[in-house]
């Protein structure tokens, strides 16, 4: 019996790698590209034809080569970037595989011009399906151009593969995004069938955003900045007010490189949740530097995956990071109300005056008190309404002035009046007050769910809902699955207030409920609330607190359809604007509208 096993020819050996890197010719610009930023170029233009099908050319005025290295670039493993194993670990460079040449030359018409700065000359290699076919000296500046031709001439089933010139072309712009997106010190250009469609010019990181995204991203973005041991994170969020209905701008580099990380993709998003509508992306320009010895971007040829040492300290940085940045941006727009604060501001005697300024006289209701406390009783159950669950405090009003109401104010009950704008109820579910603006109208179920959501939050945090003792404690029988999650929700249910005691594996005793829910059906609430949970829990992948929290504010809030006292709406106001976020609410939905009569009635 004769051997059967013989080596491949290196044409088609590189052919084989080639489908592996070059998938279509985005794939060959990107590698082209990022050879030209590790030449240390500072200026590339890239030049297609058909989205790169029919030609691909790189201009660079990086490094060059030597005539040698000229022919040695289209060998397999041949690379001037690495050369022992210790180097992987230690990579700064795009490139280090010794692959994108010889697997571009395998398949395509490859004419190589380069020049060292030291040289002369020029020299040009035509390299067609890894034959050299052609190589002579020319006059040229120095750096290198690589154009390819007729991509896949000669694996037609990869040719006819490829989509149309349209589909083709945006796979050429997002990869020429990714490369010129994290090198801003570097010029760029784009151009396509005779028509440029970029122009970048050297800057910082905020300029190529809008050098490459429009004009428009000037005020979109926030700036994220933030050090750690091992670990720096930089670059720019778009506001949460500019989410968009597709995942778009999303890019996240590690060491400049663009990957795709499904695990901190989540770190970012989830510093968004409860800011942006559901169903919205948040947008986002960020790299991460790590010590190369702490990744591993050696996991597959097309290198959009990066494994980390320790990605659960990456992620929360990275978390910690954008929720700073979106701290930082005051994300309620302020809100000017009808009635001027100066009235509140006692400023005579800042300036050194002896006698007080009068307060100027303004008309007041002399029977309106809207800081009176509510004569509902602390027990009365909220099945029919609300009950406001911690008075407003007047001062909160004062955090829409930007004042500080940590000082003690001068009692004056005829200021305080002043200050608080009336409101009125309209269709029993809309509360309309007076703004500088307009007319400000708030869902009051929306709101009065992200001011109880965040109260949740807080005590879920802190470990201290307040209870109310159930007169007649009930029992609760479950199935089993539902049974061993509220065994699971036990300590978290416990800090809202619920108090509960499992007498066998599937009954439990409903001794004391939150004092928001005194009076509610506390069964009924308690299996609403299982079954909320479980819907977030698969459909948003909310983490414990967070679910809870939503799941107890959109069950406790008041519904809309509900007659609300004068004081109850404006403790809606008054605690809706001293909540973190007061625009959305926490499934998503916008709270509140500002009617500007004057654009109204033009
Ligand atoms: P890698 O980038 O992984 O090293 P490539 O096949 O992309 O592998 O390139 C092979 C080698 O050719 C590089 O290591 C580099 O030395 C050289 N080279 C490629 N492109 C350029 C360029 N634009 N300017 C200078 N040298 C280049
Ligand atoms: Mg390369």
């Amino acid at each position: 019996m004769l051997d059967i096993i013989k080596l491949l020819p290196d044409s088609v050996a590189n052919q084989i790698a080639a489908g592996e890197v070059i998938q279509r010719p985005a794939s060959a610009v990107k590698e082209l590209m990022e050879n030209a930023l590790d030449a240390g170029a500072t200026q590339i233009d890239l030049v297609v034809k058909d989205a790169g099908k029919s030609m691909i050319m790189v201009v660079d005025n990086g490094c060059g080569m030597s005539e040698t290295d000229a022919r040695m670039c289209f060998e397999r493993h041949a690379t001037s970037k690495i050369s022992k194993a210790e180097d992987l670990f230690a990579i700064r460079t795009m490139g280090f595989r010794g692959e994108a040449l010889a697997s571009i030359a395998a398949i395509a018409q490859v004419e190589l011009k380069t020049r060292r700065k030291e040289d002369e000359v020029g020299v040009k290699i035509v390299n067609e399906g890894s034959v050299v076919k052609e190589q002579t000296l020319v006059p040229m500046q120095p750096g290198t151009t690589f154009t390819v031709k007729n991509l896949f001439f000669n694996v037609p089933a990869r040719r006819n593969f490829l989509k149309s010139t349209q589909a083709e072309m945006r796979h050429v712009v997002e990869e020429f995004t990714r490369v010129s997106l994290m090198n801003p010190n570097v010029g760029f250009t784009l151009t396509s069938d005779g028509k440029e469609i970029y122009h970048l010019y050297p800057g910082n990181l905020k300029q190529r955003i809008v050098g490459l995204f429009g004009s428009s991203y000037e005020e979109r973005l926030l700036p994220v900045s933030q050090e750690a041991e091992r670990v720096r994170i930089d670059g720019f969020i778009v506001k949460a007010e500019f989410a968009k209905k597709t995942r778009g701008e999303q890019y996240f580099f590690v060491n400049k490189r663009f990957i795709k990380h499904a695990y901190l993709h989540h770190a970012i998003e989830n510093a968004y949740l409860e800011m942006i509508p559901q169903d919205s992306f948040p947008g986002y320009f960020l790299n991460i530097e790590v010590d190369p010895a702490d990744i591993d971007i050696n996991i597959h040829p097309t290198k959009t995956e990066v494994n980390f040492l320790d990605v659960k300290l990456v992620y929360a940085i990275l978390h910690a990071a954008v929720r700073k940045a979106i701290g930082q941006h005051n994300l309620s727009p302020m809100i000017d109300f009808e009635e001027s604060a100066d009235l509140n501001n006692d400023f005579s005697t800042a300036i050194g005056m002896s006698t007080p300024l009068a307060i100027p006289n303004v008309p007041l209701d002399p029977n309106y008190n809207p800081f009176s406390q509510p004569s509902t009783p602390r027990d009365t159950c909220r099945g029919d309404g609300y009950r406001p669950e911690h008075s407003g405090s007047p001062g909160d009003w004062r955090l829409l002035y930007g004042e500080r109401t940590d000082l003690p104010s001068e009692p004056n009950e005829a200021v305080e009046e002043k200050t608080s704008p009336r409101c009125m109820q309209v269709n029993q579910s809309y509360i309309v007050t007076a703004v500088k603006s307009g007319l400000l109208v708030i869902d009051q179920h929306l709101a009065h769910s992200r001011i109880l959501f965040e109260k949740y939050l807080k005590e879920l945090e802190n470990h201290n809902g307040a209870s109310q003792q159930e007169l007649f404690p009930q029992a609760m029988t479950l199935n089993m699955n539902d049974a061993s999650l509220l065994k699971e929700l036990l300590p978290e249910l416990e800090n809202l207030g619920f108090k509960l005691e499992q007498l066998n594996p599937t009954t439990f005793m409903i001794n004391g409920t939150p004092s928001d829910a005194a009076g509610c059906d506390a069964l009924a609430l308690l299996e609403q609330i299982l079954d909320n949970y479980k819907i977030n829990r698969t459909d948003l992948q909310l983490d414990r607190k967070l679910n809870l929290a939503k799941t107890m504010a959109s069950q406790l809030a008041i519904k809309p359809q509900t007659r609300l006292t004068e004081v109850e709406m404006q403790n809606i106001v008054d605690q809706l604007f001293a909540c973190n976020v007061a625009e959305v609410a926490p499934s998503g939905k916008k709270i509140y509208v500002i009617l500007n009569m004057e654009e109204y009635f033009k």
